[in-house]
């Protein structure tokens, strides 16, 4: 990939005191899309919250073979578009083993508003491990976790700056749970997005390694390795001098690579 096609097109780029400027190109378009799932798989779909405004649908994805279980999140941010449109990627995907379950827009009302937060306030704060979580949404998104029981979980996101770089930003960072070979997953899809996607000259851009989460605060992932003690995977891009498209994609590489490793495999 060309460094003209990786640099942000149409961005402006501005000096901003404390760091990374929200820079968001003119050309990213925000809101649910209409996924199509392959002919070729087995596709139920569910919602949870049905019959409220927060209404969103579960697509399951049924291999031919049986294999690991895995869930893909998007949306828990609501103008986090790659993490989102990545989803919906995977909602259109065939695989050989296994169950893929994946929730497009898990805060649907935040997305439709292209806002981080929905009206229950930051979706990604709920889910304190050990205990309940504390909003309605977040409830019943656990406990299709705990149906799913899921051998791993993905939760996709974007932050506006990068992490150990502009501090109080996460972004170009996956941040795995401690459980089984996570770290060593999330060390290994590190590597292969630096040495075959990040270009030279950013640098910057070069994907790091998150902090585990275990269970300390009240975040999705954290709640996978603090209750379920399984692989999980926060995957952190960034939206600082990053196209919308390379965002996506990237998402989409790292979560087709992570659910790769951890025994599910795309076919097309
Ligand atoms: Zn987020």
């Amino acid at each position: 990939m060309n460094r003209r096609s990786v640099l942000a097109a149409g961005a402006i780029a501005v000096g901003v005191a404390g760091g990374a400027a929200a820079i968001r190109s003119r050309e990213e378009s925000a809101g649910p899309g209409s996924p199509e799932p392959h002919p070729g798989m087995d596709v139920e779909t569910r919602a949870v919250m049905e019959g409220t405004d927060r209404e969103t649908p579960i697509y399951e994805l049924q291999a031919p073979e049986s294999g690991p279980t895995a869930m893909v999140f998007g949306g828990l941010h609501g103008d986090e578009v790659n993490g989102y449109r990545a989803a919906e990627e995977v909602v259109g995907w065939r695989i050989e083993t296994g169950t893929l379950v994946v929730v497009p827009w898990a805060d649907v009302v935040a997305v439709e508003r292209d806002s981080r937060e929905g009206p229950d306030g930051d979706l990604n704060r709920t889910f304190p491990s050990g205990e309940e979580p504390t909003s309605d949404l977040s409830r019943e998104l656990w406990a299709e976790v705990e149906a799913s029981d899921p051998d791993v979980v993905l939760d996709l996101h974007r932050s506006r700056g990068i992490y150990d770089t502009h501090h109080q930003w996460v972004g170009q960072a996956i941040f795995p749970t401690g459980s089984g070979d996570a770290v060593a997953d999330a060390r290994a899809v590190i590597e292969h997005m630096n040495a075959e996607r990040v270009p030279r000259v950013m640098a910057p851009h070069r994907f790091t390694l998150g902090n585990t989460l275990t269970g300390a605060n009240p975040l999705l992932i954290h709640k996978v390795g603090g209750d379920l003690e399984r692989p999980g995977f926060l995957v952190e891009l960034t939206d600082f001098l990053l196209d919308p498209g390379t965002q996506t994609r990237w998402t989409l590489e790292m979560t087709e690579l992570l659910l790769e490793r951890n025994g599910i495999t795309r076919l097309e």
